[in-house]
């Protein structure tokens, strides 16, 4: 075996770890509470950009957020989302959508 192929196996076997790492890595959530099968108000609110959104955040400006929920402890039955506006299909603005969805639902499930 030369040096090339050798080096080629290398490259291959690195790329074949990133897919598989890339597909397959998830965050399990822990939730504060569950609120699925209840009706709720859920009002979108959508930005054009990340720099509108970040004007609209209330609290630290973070320059790669691509949307937040607000629901509150009290009244279960409402939420807020506000999000980048939909641009294509199951892009990285869509799964942050459901992202934001399931804050909603579960609350606040991460860091
Ligand atoms: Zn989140």
């Amino acid at each position: 075996m030369n040096i090339k192929t050798i080096l080629a196996a290398v490259v291959l076997f690195g790329i074949i770890l990133l897919l598989f790492i890339s597909t397959n890595y998830s965050t399990s959530i822990t939730p504060e509470f569950d609120r699925s099968n209840n009706p709720m108000k859920i009002t979108v609110y959508t930005y054009k950009n990340r720099d509108q959104l970040n004007k609209a955040h209330p609290g630290k400006k973070e320059l790669n957020r691509r949307g937040w929920a607000l629901w509150y402890e009290k009244d279960s039955s409402e939420c807020e989302i506000h999000i980048l506006q939909g641009k294509g299909l199951d892009d990285d603005i869509t799964l942050s959508w459901g992202h934001e969805l399931q804050h909603c639902i579960y609350g606040r499930f991460h860091q």
